[in-house]
């Protein structure tokens, strides 16, 4: 009886250290695997801001007035806006044709709404794109300094750009809209005489969507037919609360 006890409490010990030693191998097979998981993920922006990726990086950081930000004044009539949570966008539509095709995304709430709109015109022949939704700092920066470039001074500029800062496309609340049977009216006033501006003219509000730059419009800036804001959630509503109640 005594050896059958010694020999269960060795046997005892010996699946006790087997136990012991599986977990340490689990744990250390864990660690492992999902070690490098997480080095990859945290890579991601290095990769995404790399130089090769964006030359203007550190050009556009120089550039961008941050005493205006940081005080949350308007520059040159345009109030400033920060970019959006990236992991709140959504995929909304892609425009232009092979190597120059992108896909345009926009605020989860603003994105739905678009597409309810886009489908509800659908229904009655109207065919509305999007050009261009979300916009980060440094994409702005590089069409606010062609336009400067083109109109030879700020002032003119942003007449008919935001500086890079200032743009409603920071926000993920605000969209270029054109007509898939004129592409050759996008960005243009002409854009106007469309039966999808028409449509979007007694429509875009159902959804949450109003007109930004409207002829004469408070801010001083260019008619701008196309471009449109969503103000149909508290958030958004409040984004875009200072641009509706200042006069210029
Ligand atoms: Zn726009």
């Amino acid at each position: 009886m005594k050896i059958l006890r010694q020999l269960l409490s060795k046997l005892q010990l010996l699946i006790m250290g087997t136990l012991m030693a599986a977990i340490v191998v689990i744990v250390g097979l864990s660690a492992i695997h999902f070690f490098p998981a997480n080095v990859v993920r945290d890579s991601t922006p290095t990769v995404i801001t790399s130089p090769e990726s964006n030359p203007i990086k550190n050009d556009s950081i120089e550039s961008i007035p941050t005493r205006e930000l940081a005080n949350n004044q308007p520059f040159l009539q345009h109030f400033p806006y920060a970019e959006t949570n990236l992991e709140k966008l959504m995929i909304v539509g892609s425009y232009g044709k092979d190597e120059y095709q992108r896909f345009e995304q926009l605020n989860r709430e603003a994105a739905q709404k678009l597409m309810q709109l886009i489908y509800a015109g659908r229904t009655e022949g109207i065919w509305i794109i999007v050009i261009s939704g979300f916009r980060t700092i440094q994409q702005q920066q590089i069409l606010w300094k062609t336009q400067v470039k083109k109109l030879g001074s700020e002032q003119q500029a942003a007449k008919f750009n935001a500086p890079p800062g200032y743009s409603e496309h920071h926000t993920g609340y605000a969209v270029d809209l054109g007509d898939g049977r004129f592409p050759n009216l996008d960005l243009t006033t002409e854009f106007e005489n469309t039966t999808a501006f028409q449509w979007l003219k007694i429509h875009a509000q159902e959804y949450g969507f109003e007109m930004s730059f409207p002829p004469n419009n408070s801010q001083g800036i260019s008619y701008e037919p196309w471009h449109w804001r969503f103000i149909g959630s508290p958030e958004a509503k409040t984004i875009f609360a200072n641009a509706k109640n200042t006069k210029f």
